[in-house]
């Protein structure tokens, strides 16, 4: 049985970056993943996720940003590349609304930058938009989209050239505690470690099934337009953007490079009883939401053809919030789960919450609101 410091199971958006935090730190790692990198199976992928630091959701989320956006740069630093576009976020929606008043909230408590714009000012600095005079309308210019499937592969790369394993198409079956360490149970094989970190995005319900945490997997859909209108193009200055509407909160990213312009509806979603068998086809009614989005919020997008579409999951937990913590029995055992359709622009910071969880059992980071006991009561601690 080979053997191991750490083993990271599911290599996606938050695998890979606890693979990349471990490996740097200089231990022996081995990530194992069901599909391969940058696949299209489970919840990092799609071509783009919205960054932002005036966060709706609360508050105690913004230090977590600041890191996350510190290490994104690093990163892009360490490859040459660029993840990471600034273009900032449109947010329209009303003033009482909880996102209005949540971005507000973040921006105060934490000192970032928001401007408020009128509904006209913001017609004349982004034409592509109609905003009706009764919303409020914030811009975060240091908000923008990263680029998902490209960020995955970054972080795998950088812990792969700072010595870690990694196993593509080998789906874990079984982790046991072992005394102070685990063992692990493969299509191909046992392994042994002295930790494990567990980031199975939609298939964490299997994969903690004994935690008994209250996740539920949500179909999500992304659509892509075929606009030609200059106005939606990044290189025009077109920002990402969210409204809050009362049919449901959209969201979208500008056109850049060959893709079309992306929109979807974040709230909504059919509960998925098995992630191995979502439905990817478009159905009739799909589209519809988003298509009325467009022709009320976005006129001249209102008649572009429909791209292409993608299926994608959301892993939800009751209070929207995410997991992580240590196995309440074995806390060589750590895992992040629930991230509850916004939690790919944490990645980078999650990677190094996770990496000091299993090397040392702490992290200076403010994650206690993110602890398990919340969802599944006190005496569910260590
Ligand atoms: C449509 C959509 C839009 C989103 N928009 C945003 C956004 O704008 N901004 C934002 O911040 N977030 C957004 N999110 C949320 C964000 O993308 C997710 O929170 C994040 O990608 C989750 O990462 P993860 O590592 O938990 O899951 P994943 O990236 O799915 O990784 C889990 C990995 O575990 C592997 N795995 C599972 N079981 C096993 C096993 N038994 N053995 C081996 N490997 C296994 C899977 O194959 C997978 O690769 C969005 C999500 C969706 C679906």
């Amino acid at each position: 049985m080979r053997r191991y410091d750490f083993i990271v199971i599911g290599i996606g958006g938050m695998g890979g970056a606890a693979l990349y935090h471990l490996a740097q730190r200089g231990v022996r790692v081995l990530g194992l993943e069901r599909f391969s990198i940058g696949h299209d199976r489970g919840s990092s992928h799609g071509g783009t996720r919205i960054i932002r630091r005036a966060y709706f959701e609360h508050p105690a989320y913004v230090p977590l940003l600041i890191r996350a956006y510190h290490l994104w740069q690093e990163l892009e630093a360490q490859t040459g590349q660029v993840l990471l576009h600034r273009c900032g976020l449109l947010v329209c929606g009303p003033a009482d609304g909880a996102v209005v008043a949540g971005v507000r909230r973040s921006a105060r408590e934490h000192g970032i930058v928001v401007e408020e714009l009128t509904p006209e000012e913001a017609g004349s600095r982004f034409p592509g938009f109609s905003v009706s005079k009764e919303l409020t309308v914030l811009l975060e210019p240091e908000a923008g989209f990263l680029r998902v499937e490209a960020c995955v592969r970054a972080h795998v790369m950088q812990a792969l050239a700072r010595g870690a394993e990694l196993h593509e198409g080998e789906r874990v079956h079984r982790v046991t505690a072992d005394g102070t360490g685990v063992v692990i149970e493969t299509d191909n094989g046992r392994y042994s470690a002295a930790g494990a970190v567990i980031c199975g995005g939609p298939y964490s319900g299997t994969l903690l099934a004994e935690l008994g945490l209250p996740l539920q997997v949500r179909r999500k859909l992304m659509f892509w337009y075929g606009v030609t209108e200059p106005a939606y193009r990044l290189e025009r200055g077109c920002p990402t953007f969210a409204f809050d509407t009362p049919n449901g909160f959209f969201y979208g990213f500008p056109v850049h490079g060959p893709e079309g312009l992306k929109v979807a509806e974040h709230t909504g979603g059919a509960e998925v009883a098995d992630p191995d068998m979502l439905d990817r086809s478009l159905r009739p009614g799909d589209e519809e939401p988003v298509r009325a989005f467009l022709v009320r919020h976005l006129p001249q997008a209102a008649q572009a053809p429909l791209q292409a579409h993608e299926a994608c999951m959301y892993t939800m937990t009751p209070d929207e919030h995410f997991v992580i913590d240590r196995h309440p029995q074995h806390p060589q055992i750590v895992y992040a789960a629930g991230f509850s359709g916004h939690g790919f622009k944490f990645a980078s910071v999650i990677g190094e919450v996770l990496a000091d969880l299993a090397a040392s059992g702490r992290t200076s980071h403010p994650i206690a609101f993110l602890s398990a006991a919340r969802l599944l009561g006190p005496s569910s601690g260590r």
